[in-house]
């Protein structure tokens, strides 16, 4: 394969970060400082939008924080990087963007309790000074981090964050652009039912099982956070709980992160061609039982995930963007049964005395479903685009 056949990706990478007490300090002024600025350019725009309805941005503020800086009441602002405070700006402009795009909710003030990221630009021309893959990364003000490094990245990163949980927990992460090369793609394609008993089952029959430990997490939490919640508000015990309930939280976290990566990869490797319906749609029509599965999070994860590494590994990932009444048709002969209550798990149709599994044969029909948009799309002699309107 020539290196034209290879794909551009961003990659992210997320490191365990360990910094001296000196850099624990510097750090604990760059958050403060940083959500000062946040709190400030909210409560700033918010108002003149309010009062004048006008809409200002973080650039606008940006020349107010220059101004600020000089004066003397204001001079501590000094104490943290420029880039740091720059980007917490940039940040909330992209948070206005998505809340005005309706992607979001309006932007919230930040809290010292919350998890504090801040991030920073590295200076591309000395980058060098700065960063080496699996050695060392140099901030600005704090000098070199101690990172756990787990990978090692190929390609030189532009921005980082630097992130502390609420269990105090620090970490580095990144993005990098790196150039893969697809493998080659498989003739079959498959069709993906969601749902709770499984979270996933295949058009070929393959499921993927809704572990336990997923559900049995979620009760743990729910009990933490019960404790928590009768604790008396900034007590010592209040404090306790509050760090018990983030790792509870950490850790739910991760084994469902865990388990969705591993889902999303072993579902790309089986087939060339992979049709879901649109989650949008799906979460019109049954929002309540899917959210039981995984939680909405997760589902989204899923989504998400599947759409990237689909790029990667050169397999198309096309998400039937309409309602159908997937479970209710017969995948063989298209006849559709008026009622297919949620109990029922396997029927025979009485058309063409086919036994289908629910499941199977719902995903069978999401994969037709997309098949026929693709040759329509195909027809149109348009792109073909990842998305497909049916
Ligand atoms: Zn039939």
């Amino acid at each position: 394969m020539t290196e034209s056949n290879s794909t551009k990706i961003q990659r992210s990478y997320k490191f365990r970060c360990y910094p001296n007490s000196i850099q624990r300090q510097q750090l604990s002024i760059e958050f403060g400082h940083a959500r000062w600025v946040w709190n400030s350019c909210l409560a700033w725009r918010t108002n003149i939008y309010k009062v004048y309805g006008e809409k200002v941005t973080a650039i606008d503020f940006s020349r107010e924080l220059t101004f600020l800086k000089q004066l003397d009441t204001y001079s501590w602002l000094k104490e943290a990087s420029a880039t740091v405070l720059n980007q917490k700006l940039r940040d909330q402009d992209i948070a206005f963007r998505n809340f005005f795009a309706g992607r979001a909710k309006y932007p919230k003030f930040k809290k010292k309790l919350h998890a504090q990221s801040i991030r920073y630009q590295l200076d591309q021309r000395i980058i060098t000074n700065l960063y080496r893959a699996g050695e060392f990364i140099k901030l600005p003000k704090l000098g070199v981090l101690k990172l756990k490094w787990s990978r090692k990245p190929i390609d030189i990163p532009k921005v980082v964050t630097v992130i502390k949980d609420c269990t105090d927990h620090y970490f580095v992460s990144f993005m990098c652009e790196e150039s893969i090369q697809p493998l080659p793609r498989k003739p079959n394609g498959i069709g993906i039912d969601l749902g709770v008993r499984d979270v996933v089952v295949t058009s070929e029959g393959w499921k993927s099982g809704n572990p336990k430990h997923l559900r049995l997490h979620a009760r743990t939490l729910k009990k933490a956070q019960r404790r928590f919640s009768r604790k008396i508000k900034g007590s010592k015990r209040w404090h306790k709980q509050r760090v018990i309930v983030a790792n509870v939280h950490a850790k739910v976290r991760n084994t469902r992160q865990d388990w969705i990566h591993k889902l999303s990869t072993t579902l790309i490797y089986q087939a060339g061609f992979i049709a879901m319906e649109d989650l949008n749609v799906k979460g019109m029509m049954a929002n309540r039982r899917l959210s039981k599965a995984i939680g909405d999070v997760g589902m989204h994860d899923l989504n998400r995930q599947l759409e990237y590494k689909a790029k990667w590994a050169g397999t198309e990932f096309v998400q039937v963007n309409r309602w159908a009444p997937t479970s209710k048709t017969c995948s063989e002969c298209s006849s559709v049964q008026e009622t297919m209550p949620l109990s029922v798990r396997n029927w025979t149709c009485p058309d063409c005395n086919i036994s289908h599994d629910r499941d199977v044969n719902a995903a069978k029909n999401i994969l037709a479903l997309a098949t026929v948009g693709r040759i329509e799309s195909y027809a149109r002699g348009g792109v073909h685009k990842l998305e497909v309107v049916v």
